[in-house]
């Protein structure tokens, strides 16, 4: 047996220490196990991550205490976690941070305890418990047999019909207090025991059930791509119609080999990763769910990521109608003890299927099958606390360690992903139409210059908008009106001085409210009441001067007066259930205009709706990031899907000031591929990723001069200890160049390979020492780079 324990504490900065274990404890050492060792004068929680014979420390103290009886954390999740922790640039204790949600690694956070009442020896004598039954239904006392009030008599046949309950449950149902409990407790009929009450999120919950739908040929044909993933081999004989002829890129450069499986059976090894691309309302979930049934089939688990977003009950009724409880959600309103326990059901095999948000790919599934990532290009699966992980990428890299299928799905594949399917790293398979070949919407786009100049005057709406929108409303349909309220739409300008009201701590324009007049800063959430006249001129009519979605409603509410009209953004849905009643109003046709932002965008299926207005398109492509003409189309593409998903056709009607960007071209043609190669081109003529990885390093402080300072220095370094083909760009402001009375500036670095940058960049940091309150995060594969 191993006599040293490699322990990593949690309060120990990414360094690893040995420990003896004591005889008596060794049968509960491995791996993955939660101890306690001394450290210092302290007593630290830590974890083992590797048992050896030999230390070469001498001396060595003992672990003083294992927490738990089993591992918390297997070996496989432990090596994805030292990968996290050296691909982003973060301690090992914060990757095994990520991994372990703190509800768990917190201690003393046990299960509930609750009383749990059943029949005595109900299960080895049968003919005692249908005995007293007898005695009851007669009414007669039977020697021996003793006599039972009324509620008793209640009490044992509910408990003969449920075998068991809870206390607290049968109380309820009978309408009884515990007495009549306790007294057949006292006759020796009856158990009371402390038993785990799983606080089950999805308990008193009546879904019906669903049964599989017969699946288009391509639904078809993506299904069986993804079981051979599942199963690390291509089976097939006939030809994939997705590879080799329409894969071949224009340029020879995007073409490398994949790294297939090698496999023990017959058939080719293939890629472990499938992207399935699939317009909005092809039936990808339906995908996802009959792929879930194959492993399940198989013994295997499952895990689906949903952007947290997503994550509605309309979501996960979807999968509990086809799986019922074998299923553990994990989203971010759990509380702790919920979290808790779904976690312990998770790893102890109870629930097979994990449905949550980004963290939920660390999900403690024994014999992982699958895992889908649902809206793979949402920027939401990307951590912005160390460690900076994307959960898809964690995804692919934990299905690679655990062997296990990943489906990556999405209408709008994140070009990484889409560049990995063309070049064979992932496979590709597609759903180009309409579940039930409903047409895609008709996506009109409407030029506001010309509009302007045609009306002689500045408006949020156009008159083609305007008519559309009535048309729906005197038919009885609805409509979304969508603004990206990104940008400096919604600030307040001087129409006089120009001077713009804005956070002084966070070099941020103020947005303004109209709920509450106030001016708030999104970045530090500090504010102040709007003033009567311009601080720069003195002008009164200085006033409200933006486009934000309040303003969109209020010009609404004046032209459509007997319309119900909602409005949906971050401010409304502060709290979980205003969420859901919003879209529950709109689901049952109680709304006719719904008004949001980004959060109307995404996933959410209302048949009714025929028309979406983007009011003003551009905001997003002003936005200072190589990924604004990305993030455009994918946005307009996801507004677009919500057109039209009934019997009535879509039309969609897109405002813009730059009607010939490619992003708005694109999307009007709903040609996702038109836009990736152009796209592409740009990427590579810039060394942008995919063509390269990218590093952000932000440096941090209330300093200017000392924060730019350290910023050259770093870079400075850096560039010194690379390889030639890193490109490290010279430190400049950020473009967000303060942010809560801390000045910003960035270091870019871009390298064909993630490890040319992070193991320099981890030597150069790890032998500077910044001044007190400055710090420097990494951030690989960064996704914002403000
Ligand atoms: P996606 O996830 O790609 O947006 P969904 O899975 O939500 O698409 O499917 C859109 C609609 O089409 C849903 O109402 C779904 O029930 C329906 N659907 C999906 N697949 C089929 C099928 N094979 N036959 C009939 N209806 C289907
Ligand atoms: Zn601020």
């Amino acid at each position: 047996m191993p006599s040293i324990a490699r322990v990593i504490v949690d309060v120990g900065a990414g360094r690893e220490f040995d420990y003896a274990i004591p005889a008596e404890l060794a049968p509960r050492v491995s791996v993955g196990s939660r101890v306690t060792v001394p450290f210092g004068k302290q007593r630290v929680t830590g974890y083992v991550v590797a048992v050896c014979d030999e230390s070469k420390v001498a001396g060595l103290k003992d672990i003083a205490s294992v927490v738990g009886d089993k591992p918390f954390i297997s070996d496989k999740l432990l090596e994805l976690a030292r990968w996290m922790a050296d691909y982003y640039c973060a301690p090992v204790e914060a990757a095994i941070r990520a991994v372990l949600p703190g509800a768990v690694r917190r201690k003393g956070r046990g299960f509930k305890k609750r009383l749990f009442v059943s029949l005595a020896e109900a299960s080895d004598t049968n003919s005692e418990v249908s005995g007293v039954r007898c005695q009851v239904s007669e009414g007669s006392g039977t020697e021996g047999k003793p006599k039972l009030t009324g509620k008793q008599a209640a009490v044992v046949e509910v408990l003969r019909e449920k075998g068991g309950m809870f206390l607290h449950e049968l109380i309820a149902e009978l309408g009884i207090t515990a007495a009549p409990v306790k007294a057949l407790e006292k006759k020796g009929l009856l158990r009371i025991e402390q038993m785990s009450a799983m606080r089950d999120p999805l308990a008193k919950k009546n879904i019906l059930r669903t049964q599989h739908l017969e699946l288009m040929p391509e639904q078809e044909e993506a299904l069986s791509i993804v079981r051979e993933a599942v199963a690390g081999r291509d089976d097939r004989s006939r030809p994939r119609p997705s590879s080799s002829s329409s894969e071949t890129p224009e340029n020879g450069r995007i073409r490398e080999r994949g790294r297939g499986r090698r496999t023990r059976t017959t058939g080719q090894a293939v890629p472990h990763v499938v992207l399935l691309h699939g317009v909005t309302g092809s039936g990808k979930t339906e995908v996802y769910l009959q792929a879930i049934d194959h492993v399940l089939g198989e013994g295997k688990g499952a895990i689906v990521l949903v952007p947290e977003i997503s994550l509605t009950p309309q979501t996960v009724e979807r999968f509990v109608a086809r799986f019922g409880d074998t299923i553990a959600v994990l989203h971010s309103h759990l509380s702790d003890g919920e979290r808790h326990d779904e976690w312990h059901r998770i790893r102890d095999g109870k629930a097979r299927i994990v449905i949550g948000a980004r963290s939920a790919v660390f999900a403690p599934v024994a014999q992982l099958g699958l895992i889908v990532v649902d809206e793979e290009h949402e920027p939401s699966y990307k951590q912005e606390d160390a460690p900076r992980y994307n959960a898809r990428d964690v995804a692919a890299m934990r299905g690679r360690m655990e062997n296990c299928a990943v489906v990556l799905g999405s209408a709008t594949p994140a070009l990484e992903s889409w560049y990995n399917a063309r070049t064979g790293k992932y496979r590709l398979a597609e759903l180009p139409r309409r579940a039930d070949d409903r047409k895609m919407p008709h996506v009109r786009v409407v030029e506001m210059r010309l509009e302007m100049a045609a009306t002689g005057r500045v408006s949020a709406f156009s008159r083609d908008l305007l008519e559309a929108v009535r048309l729906r409303i005197d038919r009885a349909e609805q409509v979304m009106l969508f603004l990206n309220r990104r940008g400096l739409a919604t600030s307040l300008i001087c129409r006089q001085c120009g001077y713009v009201a804005g956070c002084d701590q966070c070099s941020v324009s103020y947005t303004y409210h109209r709920s509450d007049d106030l001016l708030r800063c999104h970045i530090c959430g500090g504010g102040r009441k709007v003033p009567e006249r311009c601080p720069g001129c003195k002008d009164p009519s200085f006033k409200y001067s933006g486009m934000g979605t309040q303003r969109i409603e209020a010009i609404v509410r004046k032209c459509f007066p007997h319309a119900n009209i909602q409005r949906m953004d971050t401010d409304m849905t502060k709290r979980k259930d205003s969420y859901d009643r919003i879209l529950g109003d709109f689901r049952v046709g109680k709304t006719d205009i719904l008004i949001g932002t980004q959060m109307i965008a995404k996933g959410l299926h209302f048949p009714n709706v025929t028309l979406v207005g983007v009011i003003y398109a551009d905001l997003s492509l002003h936005m200072p990031d190589f990924r604004a003409g990305e993030r455009t189309f994918q946005l307009l593409a996801q507004v677009a899907g919500r057109a039209g998903r009934g019997e009535v056709p879509g039309e969609v009607i897109v405002q813009t000031y730059t009607p010939f960007h490619v992003a708005i071209q694109a999307a009007r043609r709903v040609d996702y591929e038109g836009f990736c190669d152009q796209e592409l081109e740009f990427r590579r003529e810039l060394s942008y990723p995919p063509f390269a990885r990218l590093m952000c390093m932000t440096f941090r402080g209330a300093s200017e001069e000392k924060v730019s300072f350290y910023a050259a220095t770093v870079a400075r370094r850096v560039k010194k200890t690379v390889e030639d083909k890193v490109i490290v760009s010279d430190p400049a402001p950020a473009p967000l160049s303060k942010a809560k009375g801390q000045y910003r500036y960035q270091v870019m670095l871009r390298s064909p390979s993630a490890r040319a940058m992070t193991g320099p960049v981890a030597d150069v940091l790890r032998d500077i020492k910044f001044p007190k309150g400055m710090t420097c995060s990494v951030d690989v594969d960064a996704l914002s780079l403000l």
